[in-house]
């Protein structure tokens, strides 16, 4: 038996089981602390009272024969897919088909899986830094990577790749850096696929957050990019469902690719992805349950828009008095606007590892190290906004009386 040799090519440790460890040691040595974390991307707040209302109704339906519900359709219960496609794109002036829509159990997954459906020789451009999943699912994979830097220097914007790439991931409003691509922007990387025949792998995870009216919700929005763009939602930072796991990823039926006819013949035939990824997904998902699905079409509902509209809120409120309290105290601080992260500069010529430590054993405080999201994040610490509001301006005077 030989193991696929590419795992050796990911790096040693999981970012997050790094800076658990590091936390760890330092309770053990400062039990008295109260460390507040600003770290890992987890929200705080509960569910809305529609989602929990929906649950409870779902979980009765479970309790009678006449009601119960045993495996689902793999991609979806046609209640949810509708909602999604009313809601998130036809208000939005986007036509997108209910059959287009892929319900799953969140984002990680189909960003990490979708890569099963590209040829081995695919070449794959990803920021940096980076939401580590896309890059590693492809390391596994043993495929070739291209890195497209995102500094200060460009605002966070990548550059086209000066080589030509078969598939991009891109991430907007952008974890971890917090920024965000305008249409004009974004219109660049379309026209790039469409011209360079590449595909465009778009994770709207952070979209619920966008504030300013020039920033797409998708990139839909962007004429053309249903011929040549997969997109990625999920509803765990936009209705705290990082516990109950829903999600969906759009294919719409245009996105195609070529592939040889059969082993007997050279000649080439169109494949739509929709149709490989259905064949995909009903091969090695099931569904995501019920119950999940049920929770997620309550927040369509007028109750459920409003509810999860007032989190936000109350997140980016978090990110708003960050953003003015670290510029107060001197940091450089990008993202936050549109995105419930921010991107912080470290002091002096600290590292961000050295910027954590010091965060950590001085304030009490976890951030993520910048460096672990790619090269280009060293220098940089991301912080989020996450927190209960408590917290959070305790961590800030706590940073600021440090200083
Ligand atoms: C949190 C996050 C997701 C969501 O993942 P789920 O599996 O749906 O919880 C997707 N993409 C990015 C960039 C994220 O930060």
């Amino acid at each position: 038996m030989k193991v696929n040799e590419n795992y050796k090519r990911l790096s040693e440790n999981y970012l997050f089981a790094d800076i658990a460890k590091k936390v760890k040691a330092f309770k053990a040595q400062e039990p008295a602390a109260d460390v507040i974390s600003l770290g890992i991307g987890d929200v705080t707040q509960p569910l809305a009272p529609a989602v929990i209302e929906a649950l409870h109704k779902a979980t009765d339906e479970m309790a009678l024969g006449a009601t119960f519900r045993g495996y689902g359709p793999e991609c979806g219960y046609d209640f949810l897919r509708e909602a999604i496609v009313q809601h998130d794109f036809r208000a939005r002036g986007i036509d997108i088909k209910a059959d287009e829509v892929f319900v799953s159990d969140g984002a990680k997954s189909d960003t990490g899986n979708f890569q099963e459906l590209l040829a081995a020789d695919c070449v794959v451009a990803v920021t940096d830094p980076v939401y580590p999943v896309y890059l590693d699912a492809n390391i596994m994979a043993g495929r070739k990577i291209v890195k497209l830097p995102c500094t200060p220097d460009s605002d966070f914007v990548p550059a086209l790749p000066s080589e030509h790439v078969d598939v991009i991931y891109l991430c907007y409003p952008n974890n971890p850096t917090g920024t965000t691509l305008t249409k004009e922007q974004l219109k660049v990387w379309v026209d790039y696929a469409l011209s360079e025949n590449a595909l465009i792998f778009y994770d709207a995870a952070y979209e619920a957050y966008i504030q300013g009216k020039d920033v797409p919700h998708s990139i839909y929005e962007i004429p053309g990019a249903t011929q040549c763009a997969v997109e990625f939602h999920s509803y765990s930072k936009t209705a705290g469902f990082t516990g109950i796991r829903c999600g969906y990823t759009v294919v719409p039926k245009e996105v195609k690719s070529e592939r040889v006819k059969s082993e007997q013949s050279s000649s080439l035939e169109a494949v739509a992805l929709s149709a490989m990824w259905n064949r995909r997904q009903s091969t090695k998902f099931n569904g995501s349950s019920y119950l999940s699905q049920r929770a997620a079409e309550a927040i369509y509902t007028p109750e459920g828009k409003s509810q999860i509209g007032a989190t936000i809120a109350y997140y980016m409120e978090n990110a708003r008095k960050m953003r003015e309290a670290l510029t107060d105290m001197g940091f450089t601080v990008y993202g936050g606007k549109d995105a419930p992260y921010l991107w912080v500069s470290t002091p002096g010529n600290m590292t961000s590892w050295a910027f954590f430590d010091w965060m950590l054993h001085s304030a009490n405080v976890v951030c993520t190290p910048g460096v672990g999201f790619g090269s280009q994040g060293e220098g940089f610490v991301r912080l989020t906004a996450f927190g209960t509001h408590e917290n959070t301006e305790k961590a800030l005077s706590r940073i600021n009386s440090k200083l």
